[in-house]
């Protein structure tokens, strides 16, 4: 359960928290006046738990409560039981250091594709942060490699390894708190990569605009001694036609700041499905050769897809943004938020928003045929490229809403937030959403006209776009 309403440091909302020896100014909380945990919480092993779990009399707990130990589970131990916990878990102002890398850009260094993870782990973190960081650090030397050899990327890549993340996600959101004003101008695309590689199944979840440039990577890499593309594996181990992208926006990572906070397109590519061992002591490097990636075969796989999909966004005339996906996602999405609010006994029809919805994917249909049609040549200098490629960047941003969502200022994006209970779901839509799971239906009427107003100023960046090719 979340006690805080923000992401990052609880002493520095919605601001980077400076070292003191920095010489830049920063004023911290006092924590006394912070809303910190107060129940203790402690993991336990199955031993352990199941003696405390018997000797329990209390009432039942509910289903949806049990731990999967074949036991009765009970909300209360009884008169007879007593139980001491020794919780050593000490509060103190602790140094976090984040460790970013750039491979410079040689023509719009300014403009930047950042790719990360975090490095601290609850223990061993064999997968649990670096089947991520691991990968990340093979994509890197192959992109100074090429940039060693005169083939550097356009565009800025940046690589961050973040610290602090397991103790909420610290680290990367003051990074972005920090650099608020250039992520806001020109971050291009933020791609997640903590615990990127566990198994020998490819997933992979996004914003609407990166699904498309997610999946042509997936085409280009060949998956390990398949004569299958990484594509063509995928589709066929999910039995699908087309690719199963999610819609990323849950908490549990790093992306949080840059998609929630700023409204900076993101996504997160892996390779899983070994079974779980997550945020366990067995998450070690016996486990990762033995089950995860026995013959360190998906790490370079998927180093192999990000490395594509990062020198494409760098390297783009045009950033290759899907921008029809925006419409067909959230068509789904607001058919879906109507489906909660009737099982939610609150039936009720979207009609502006599916409305705005129409129009939007009018306009998102335009601007692909232009685009299509070529963008090259003398009609089209740096400069006028340039200006369509700020467009573009500024197209996420339409969703991000100044006041923040209900009761959590810090979360802005409209279109995806975590949930705000336990801070780890993906909600879509999330103003919408949170009236629904609150049973308020007199406030749905309101976030609609939000919601239709975002959309709408995103049709009116799409169509400036299509003006410009067109012109
Ligand atoms: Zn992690």
């Amino acid at each position: 359960m979340l006690t805080l309403d923000y992401t990052g440091d609880p002493l520095t909302p919605f601001e980077p928290a400076y070292t003191r020896d920095s010489g830049k100014p920063v004023e911290r909380l006092d924590p006394s006046d912070v809303d910190l945990h107060k129940i203790p919480v402690l993991p336990m092993g199955y031993g352990a738990a199941r003696e405390i779990i018997d000797r329990m009399t209390g009432e039942t707990a509910p289903e949806n409560w049990h731990s999967g130990i074949p036991t009765t589970h009970r909300i209360e131990g009884g008169d007879e039981l007593t139980v001491r916990v020794r919780v050593n878990q000490p509060k103190a102002l602790t140094l976090a250091v984040n460790v970013v890398g750039t491979v410079r850009g040689t023509e719009l260094p300014d403009e930047w594709v950042i790719f990360g993870a975090h490095y601290d782990p609850w223990g061993f973190g064999a997968i649990d942060p670096n089947g991520g960081t691991a990968m990340l650090l093979t994509m890197a030397e192959a992109l100074g490699e090429l940039a060693a050899n005169g083939c550097a990327p356009r565009r800025s890549i940046l690589i961050g390894h973040w610290d602090a993340e397991e103790y909420g996600i610290i680290g990367s959101a003051e990074w972005v708190e920090e650099l608020r004003d250039e992520l806001n101008a020109n971050g291009v695309a933020y791609i997640n990569a903590d615990s990127a590689v566990s198994g020998p199944r490819f997933g992979s979840s996004a914003s609407p605009s990166l699904k498309g440039p997610i999946i042509e990577a997936t085409k280009t890499v060949e998956y390990p001694g398949s004569g299958m593309s990484v594509y063509e594996q995928w589709l066929q181990a999910n039995e699908r036609e087309d690719a199963p992208m999610g819609n990323l926006g849950g908490g549990g990572s790093d992306h949080v700041g840059f998609y929630s906070h700023i409204g900076v397109p993101s996504g997160s590519l892996g390779f899983g499905g070994s079974g779980g061992v997550y945020h366990s002591n067995y998450d070690n490097f016996a486990w990762y050769e033995r089950f995860g990636d026995h013959e360190f075969i998906y790490g370079p796989t998927l180093a192999k897809v990000n490395g594509v999909l990062a020198l494409r966004l760098a390297n783009a005339d045009v950033l290759p943004y899907d921008v029809a996906r925006y419409a067909q996602d959230l068509k789904t999405h607001t058919e879906t938020i109507e489906r909660l609010a009737a099982d939610a006994g609150m039936a009720m029809e979207l009609s502006d928003l599916h409305g705005a919805i129409e129009v939007l994917a009018d306009a998102a249909d335009a601007y692909e045929t232009a685009r299509d049609a070529g963008v090259r040549g003398e009609d089209f200098p740096d400069a006028e490229l340039r200006a369509i490629n700020q467009l573009l960047v500024a197209l996420e941003r339409a969703f991000i809403h100044e006041e923040g969502l209900q009761g959590r200022p810090w979360f802005r994006s409209l279109y995806a937030s975590p949930d705000p209970f336990s801070g780890y779901a993906s909600w879509m839509l999330p103003g919408l959403r949170y009236e629904i799971e609150t049973d308020n239906p007199e406030q749905l009427e309101f976030w609609e006209g939000v919601y239709s107003e975002a959309v709408g100023e995103l049709t009116s960046r799409v169509e400036a776009l299509r003006e410009r090719l067109n012109d």
